[in-house]
């Protein structure tokens, strides 16, 4: 069969498809030329940057299977394929680790002020005692959030001598402390953690669930990171609490509008950037290609995939 990939996908997921006997065709086509060429493909593999809108389905007479090569699905309207009996798969955990990862790097960076340090010898000035730091061990790590990136981070935190809280409404207990996290309600993790660190997707309730009132809440030493999406924090709240000393600082990978343009908070030298790039490594790139190879192989062979995303309620 024939397989469309368009956002590039690892040599390893491609390999996957031609020996199992598909033809792999690469390429970046833009929206006019995905409309033209989708209807002699049965399979559709893309990042983020192809959008799957009713208009390609429509010509998609082939096709059995979309694949995400990563986690999020708001590029293709899902539901739709599914009415037209196109099942959509994904890769949930191909970033799983470089996120848990990125996250307990700007951790240990917060801690030891290695971005002020950066800055500083860029411009000459040496900070010696200025970067009074602190160890992790010892502290405690909050986790709002605590599914697949939660959780690694908090083993890679208590390997760290941390100790790990966290805040899920809908993690079992049994789940939690097999990863020896101990949930609790918001406010109380707020108030105890040293660091805390978001995980969860953005939703309803989630946007702006770091606010004045929760920043009021936290220690003044308190370090947020959130390698979540931009929205779960409340930029402009941040940036008071941040400049009043209400927390000691922050790491954001993710912001309200991307790219941020200028950003006010860059102002401040108690807060630290990356540009959205938590599954930005050639690991997670080659984990998520081959996962959703797998995905697609198996919804080609006429099978149910395990990542199904648009899988038909029962
Ligand atoms: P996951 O679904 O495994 O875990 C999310 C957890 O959040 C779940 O356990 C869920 O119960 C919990 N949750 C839902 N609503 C909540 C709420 N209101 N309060 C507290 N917990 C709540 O997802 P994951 O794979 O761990 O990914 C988490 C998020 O990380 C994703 O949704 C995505 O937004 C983000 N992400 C960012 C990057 C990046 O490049 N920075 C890459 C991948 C994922």
């Amino acid at each position: 069969m024939k397989v469309l990939v368009t956002d590039g996908i690892a040599p390893e997921a491609v390999k996957m498809l031609e020996e199992a006997g598909h033809e792999v065709v690469l390429d970046e086509a833009s929206p006019e030329g995905l409309l033209e060429m989708i209807g002699d493909y049965e399979a559709l593999i893309v990042r983020s940057r192809t959008k799957v809108r009713t208009d390609s389905i429509d010509r998609a007479s082939n096709l059995k299977v979309i694949g995400r090569a990563g986690i999020g699905t708001d590029n293709i309207d899902s539901a739709y394929a599914g009415e037209k009996g196109i099942k959509v798969v994904n890769a949930p955990m191909g970033s799983t680790l470089s996120v848990a990862e990125l996250a307990f790097g700007h951790m240990l960076s917060l801690a030891r002020g290695i971005h002020r340090g950066t800055a500083g010898a860029r411009s000459g000035q040496w900070l010696k005692k200025q970067l009074k730091g602190m160890e992790l061990d010892g502290k405690t790590a909050g986790i709002v959030g605590c599914g697949r990136i939660g959780q690694a981070l908090a083993r890679r935190c208590q390997a760290f001598g941390m100790t790990t809280i966290g805040f899920d409404p809908y993690l079992p207990k049994e789940v939690a402390q097999e990863f020896g996290i101990e949930l609790m309600e918001m406010d109380e993790l707020l108030k105890r953690s040293d660091f805390i660190s978001l995980h969860v997707a953005l939703t309803d309730s989630t946007r702006h669930m770091l606010s004045t009132e929760q920043f009021e809440i936290m220690k003044d030493t308190a370090y947020l990171v959130n390698c979540a999406r931009g929205g779960v924090v409340d930029e402009n709240a941040l940036y008071n609490a941040l400049s009043e000393g209400k927390i000691g600082g922050a790491a954001l990978d993710v912001f309200e509008t991307e790219p941020p343009g200028e950003v006010k908070l860059a102002e401040l030298d108690n807060v630290t950037f990356t540009p959205h790039i938590g599954a930005n490594t050639t690991d997670a790139q080659r984990k998520a290609g081959t996962m959703v190879a797998e995905q697609v192989l198996i919804a080609l062979g006429g099978e149910d995939p395990v990542h199904w995303v648009n899988r038909p309620k029962q």
